[in-house]
């Protein structure tokens, strides 16, 4: 019955870095844990998030496939790059 299994040796803790997503500033955030790298992903426009050293970048949908929502985050990360992949020449 051990629910805390935050490591309190470990030099900084990721708890909640992120407090709002950076697109739609919506405090609905997911932590989502893959080996050592912390994502966040946002339930409401479904875009995952990276945080590090106090930046925060959008997560490439390769990179975060064990998220658990890869189709949704595939399908948003697409989205919001349609236009530049079709201005391209
Ligand atoms: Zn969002
Ligand atoms: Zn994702």
């Amino acid at each position: 019955m051990n629910g805390n299994e935050f490591r309190t040796t470990e030099p900084h803790l990721l708890r909640a870095p992120l407090l709002a997503c950076p697109r739609c500033e919506s405090t609905e955030l997911t932590p989502v844990t893959d080996d050592a790298l912390v994502n966040f992903y946002c339930t409401q426009c479904a875009r995952c998030w990276h945080v590090e050293l106090g930046a925060v970048w959008r997560v490439d949908p390769n990179t975060c496939a064990k998220c658990g929502h890869y189709e949704t985050c595939v399908a948003a990360y697409w989205a919001d790059h349609a236009t530049d992949i079709e201005s391209a020449p």
